[in-house]
């Protein structure tokens, strides 16, 4: 999958998301990039669906608030892969604070971004 994006656009989509970030420079850059796929998806939808889906705040990420990040995640990626007919892993109920479960989280959560982009073409 990752082979075929940067083939077909020439550059690695989805920079940051793929690797679980340690230090507050990885958080920011992770919550970057992952605003900007999502902010692409929900452009994408809205052009070839036509649905408008909300834009759920998810940066910057305050780390003292997970719960509420995990929540607005959750709510972005069970729109979209409604829309999209995508499989949706459950998001929310993680603990970010704990390194393997982050890690395996990350995983989970960047195959939906990967799958939805591919879906869209974008
Ligand atoms: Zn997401």
């Amino acid at each position: 999958m990752a082979g075929w994006q940067v083939e077909s656009h020439g550059r690695v989509m989805l920079p940051a998301l793929e690797n679980a970030p340690k230090t507050d420079q990885q958080w920011l850059e992770w919550a970057f990039d992952h605003r900007d796929s999502h902010n692409r998806i929900r452009a994408a939808i809205k052009k070839q669906y036509g649905y408008d889906l909300t834009d759920y705040q998810i940066e910057p990420i305050n780390k003292n608030a997970l719960t509420q990040f995990l929540q607005n995640n959750s709510q972005l990626h069970g729109d979209m892969n409604g829309i999209l007919k995508l499989q949706s892993e459950d998001l929310e109920d993680a603990n970010l604070q704990d390194e393997k479960e982050l890690s395996a989280w990350i995983k989970i959560h960047y195959q939906e971004h990967v799958y939805a982009e591919a879906k869209l073409g974008i």
